[in-house]
C-alpha cells in the first residue's frame, strides 16, 4: 500500500486527536501503510522512533482527549534546507509519499515548501548516496494535504478551524461561573480571551455570554471609548443590573494601534465609576480539556477528506487544505488560503481593518 504519514505542528488545539484518528483509520481502510510523526516537523527531521507505524487500535481512546497525543513542536531545523533534506530522507526510506499536516498557516507554508523542493531534495540524497536510483524514481512525487488546527479561527477559507468550538465552550463556561459570583457582590468583571489577531472568540463569546462590552482587534475603539463605556455600564446598573461583563480580546487595540488591555479597562472603570472591578485572564485553559462534539466531528470529517484527497492526487494536483464550507468538508488550494491569511495579517498591520474583515470572509 501507499505510505502515508500524519503530523501535528504549531500550537495545539482540541480536536486534533479526532483528526489524527480519522487520518489513520481512513488510511488503513483504503489500504495505506500509515505512520505517526511525533513532535511535528522535529520528529520528521530527527526520524528514528519519532516515525512509527500506526494501526487501527493505536488511535482508539484518543478522540475525547484535548491537545495532540502525537505531540507538536516548533522546529527551527525544518526552516533550513538541511533539515528538510533529513526529513525527506526519513520519509523516502520508509516509503512515505503522502503527508497530512495539521497545523496553522506557518506549518502549512512549510509543508508547501517541502513539496516544492521534494525533487531537489531527493536529487541531493541520491548524489550523496543516501538513497538509491530506484528509490529516487519510485518516490518522486510527494503529496500533501493540510488541515487547520487552531482555537483562534484565524484561517482564511474555512468557516471553523479545529478547536475553536471547544475553546468557546471553555470561555462560556468561565463567563457563566464568573457571572454567578459577580452577581453576589455587584462586581464588574473584565475577561481577557485568546485569539491573537482575530477577535472571533471574543466576539462570539460576548454574544453567547451576554457581555456588556467587547473589545476586538478588527474594530478598534474610537477616541471617546472611555466615555461611551462608562455611560453604558452606568446605564446597565441604573436599570437594575447587578453586574457587568466586559470581554477583551488579547489583540484588542484603539485606532492608533495601541493595545486595549484588561488592566487599562479596569483602571478606566475604577477611576470613573468606582465599581468593584476584577480581571480574569483565561489563558491556556481555553486550549485545554475535552474537545466538543463539534470539534470531534469536524476533525473526523476533515481527516477522512484529507486522505481521500491524497489518494486521488495526481503529480500535478495542487496541495489542498481541507476546509469547512457551510456544512461541507471541501478542498481548497492550500497556498491561496495561506496567502489570504497572510494578507489579513498585513491588512491588520496596515490598520486597514475593513480589508482584513473582507479578506476573512468567504471568497
Ligand atoms: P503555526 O503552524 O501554528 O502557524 P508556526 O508559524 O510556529 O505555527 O509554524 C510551525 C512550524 O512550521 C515551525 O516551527 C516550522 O518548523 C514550520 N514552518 C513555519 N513556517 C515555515 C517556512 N516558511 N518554511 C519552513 N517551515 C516553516
Amino acid at each position: 500500500g501507499k505510505g502515508l504519514a500524519v503530523l501535528t505542528s504549531g500550537g495545539d488545539s482540541q480536536g486534533m486527536n479526532a483528526a489524527v484518528r480519522s487520518v489513520v483509520r481512513m488510511g488503513i481502510y483504503l489500504g495505506c501503510k500509515v505512520y505517526f510523526i511525533r513532535e511535528g516537523y522535529q520528529g520528521m527531521v530527527d526520524g528514528g522512533d519519532n516515525i512509527e507505524e500506526a494501526n487501527w487500535s493505536s488511535v482508539s481512546s484518543i478522540i475525547h482527549r484535548g491537545g495532540t497525543v502525537i505531540g507538536s513542536a516548533r522546529c527551527t531545523d525544518f526552516m533550513k534546507r538541511e533539515g528538510r533534506v533529513k526529513a525527506a530522507y526519513n520519509l523516502v526510506t520508509r516509503g512515505i509519499t503522502n503527508l497530512v499536516v495539521i497545523g496553522g498557516d506557518g506549518s502549512l507554508t512549510g509543508a508547501n515548501l517541502f513539496r516544492e523542493e521534494w525533487a531537489g531534495l531527493l536529487d541531493e540524497l541520491l548524489e550523496n548516496n543516501k538513497i538509491t536510483k530506484d528509490q529516487r524514481e519510485k518516490y518522486k512525487f510527494l503529496h500533501i494535504a493540510g488541515m487547520v488546527g487552531s482555537i483562534d479561527n484565524d484561517f482564511c477559507g474555512t468557516d471553523m478551524t479545529i478547536g475553536t468550538d471547544s475553546a468557546l465552550h471553555r470561555i462560556i463556561g468561565a463567563i457563566d461561573a464568573i457571572v454567578s459570583t459577580a452577581y453576589s457582590h455587584q462586581r464588574t468583571f473584565i475577561m481577557e480571551v485568546m485569539g491573537r489577531q482575530c477577535g472571533y472568540l471574543a466576539l462570539v463569546a460576548a454574544l453567547a455570554g451576554e457581555a456588556d462590552q467587547v473589545f476586538i482587534p478588527e474594530d478598534p475603539v474610537p477616541n471617546n471609548w472611555v466615555e461611551k463605556l462608562c455611560k453604558r455600564l452606568q446605564q446597565e446598573r441604573k436599570s437594575g443590573q447587578r453586574l457587568n461583563i466586559i470581554i477583551v480580546a488579547e489583540g484588542a487595540i484603539d485606532r492608533e494601534g495601541k493595545p486595549i488591555t484588561a488592566e487599562l479597562v479596569r483602571k478606566v472603570v475604577v477611576d470613573n465609576l468606582q465599581q468593584d472591578t476584577r480581571i480574569t485572564v483565561l489563558g491556556h485553559v481555553q486550549r485545554g480539556g475535552s474537545p466538543s462534539a463539534f470539534d470531534r466531528i469536524l476533525g473526523c470529517r476533515m481527516g477522512a477528506e484529507a486522505v481521500m484527497a491524497l489518494m486521488e492526487a495526481s503529480p500535478d494536483t495542487e496541495p489542498c487544505v481541507v476546509s469547512l464550507d457551510g456544512n461541507q468538508a471541501v478542498r481548497l488550494p492550500l497556498m491561496e488560503c495561506v496567502r489570504r491569511t497572510k494578507a489579513v495579517a498585513q491588512a491588520m498591520a496596515d490598520k486597514n481593518w475593513d480589508l482584513a474583515v473582507q479578506l476573512r470572509g468567504r471568497s
